[in-house]
């Protein structure tokens, strides 16, 4: 594979990084610091500079009004967006938003694309994604309890969520529901578009999520779908097909999620390096540089990152080439290697800044909190160890190794 950045790549990543570290970075104070909602007006000032430099939405495609980038541009993108927790939303390619953007560009009917894809593309409005169930296991998401029962040209939704990503303040969701509940369970379920308006939809509350519940995007909701009425017409792609579609999301998702993650860690190793050079900690004014743990922190941090990245644009890379199916170890693999190296990498960095790495002025403590559900959402490490490990020794024992 070649590694080479195109001409034009180079000067888009030079671009964004700059408007990460001239406009967004020196919100971050005020963003740790206040409710996301209060912040909304400046970051719709944000957005259209954005669009303006014709920067906005570097997954979404040409004819939604983005980039139009393959996997692999935007994977660098994503990379150095991830450097901000402003960025995606800023460039309008966060998620869920962009996972759905891509699922109703592939299986939207012509009016739910005008309803719901253009808007969200151009980020008038927002969406969210209700999947996961507070009472059954997210890890085996074929075990559903909410249902979608036919009544006449409607489907009636019933069904306790939670995890509902950015559901307070979004148009609508996408609620993955049980339609055919006599069919093999993988086909059981169906994905339906619910305006967040329709009676029925209830935001129970935004989640606490280590300490902090959030507003607006930057939330998660527990939604009680109670008798939720929609027209028929609002399911997503064909009945039964709702886990076919969400592995679909998943793939690229990952890639997406990855290369964020590694803009973590490039800003944590960044911070952490700095810190090491400044402090002092002697009278004849040594700093925590001279101080081998540091080094071999600073060392380990850098080889990790370089391996995590190397792995993710392989993953990328093959995606692109071979397909998602043939991708799926690679995938696997970069889900638990980066959630782990951004967990270490930024538990090192906020060490290395002892006190202050705690408090929350600097981004540290905010990587700490919110990006320990690393390890957990899109497939926590043990399941895709577990169905990685069963694919390979599958092969071995089929003589295939
Ligand atoms: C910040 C955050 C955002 C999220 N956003 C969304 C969203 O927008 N939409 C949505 O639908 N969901 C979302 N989720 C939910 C997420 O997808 C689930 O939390 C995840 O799938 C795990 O499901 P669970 O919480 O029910 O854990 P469980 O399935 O109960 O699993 C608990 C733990 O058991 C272990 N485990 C489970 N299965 C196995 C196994 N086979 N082998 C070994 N160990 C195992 C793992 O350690 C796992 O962490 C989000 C979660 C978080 C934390």
């Amino acid at each position: 594979m070649d590694f080479t950045i195109s001409d034009t790549m180079k000067a888009v990543l030079e671009l964004v990084n700059e408007f990460v570290d001239k406009e967004l970075i020196p919100m971050e104070h005020e963003f740790r610091n206040k409710d996301f909602r209060d912040l909304l007006p400046e970051l719709a000032k944000k957005r259209e500079m954005v669009k303006k430099m014709e920067l906005w939405g570097p997954n979404i495609p040409k004819e939604l009004g983005g980039m139009g980038l393959d996997l692999m541009d935007h994977a660098l993108v994503s990379e150095a967006l991830g450097r901000s927790p402003l960025g995606h939303y800023v460039f309008g390619c966060q998620a869920p938003d962009a996972g759905n953007i891509e699922i109703l560009h592939l299986h939207g009917t012509e009016e739910q694309k005008k309803e719901y894809l253009s808007p969200l593309a151009r980020g008038e409005i927002r969406s969210c994604f209700a999947m996961t169930e507070v009472d059954m296991p997210g890890s085996n998401p074929v075990m559903l309890e909410t249902t979608a029962v036919k009544d006449g040209d409607y489907y009636v939704i019933n069904g306790h969520k939670w995890y509902t990503t950015a559901a307070d303040g979004a148009k609508f969701a996408i609620c993955m529901a049980v339609t055919n509940p006599e069919a093999p369970q993988y086909l059981q379920a169906s994905m339906i578009i619910v305006p967040t308006d329709t009676p029925g939809f209830n935001l129970v509350r935004n989640i606490p999520v280590m300490g902090h519940a959030g507003s607006d995007y930057f939330s998660h909701g527990e939604i009680l779908f109670q008798n939720c009425r929609v027209p028929k017409k609002n399911l997503l792609g064909q009945e039964g097909q709702g886990f076919v579609i969400a592995q679909e999301r998943l793939g690229p998702g990952r890639i997406h999620h990855c290369m964020r993650w590694l803009g973590i860690c490039s800003r944590a190793f960044d911070m952490m390096c700095r810190r090491a050079n400044e402090r002092k900690i002697t009278p004849d004014g040594k700093t925590l540089a001279s101080r081998q743990i540091v080094q071999q922190w600073v060392a380990d941090s850098a080889a990790e990152i370089q391996a995590a990245r190397l792995m993710t644009l392989y993953a990328a890379w093959c995606m692109e080439t071979v397909g998602h199916k043939e991708a799926r170890d690679d995938v696997s693999m970069i889900k638990y290697v980066v959630a782990n190296t951004m967990q270490r990498v930024v538990d090192r960095a906020l060490q290395v800044h002892g006190g202050l790495g705690m408090t929350d002025d600097t981004v540290l403590a905010f990587f700490y909190r919110h990006e320990r559900a690393a390890r957990i959402y899109d497939g926590a490490d043990e399941v895709h160890k577990a169905a990685l490990a069963t694919r390979i020794l599958k092969r071995y024992r089929d003589g295939a190794k």
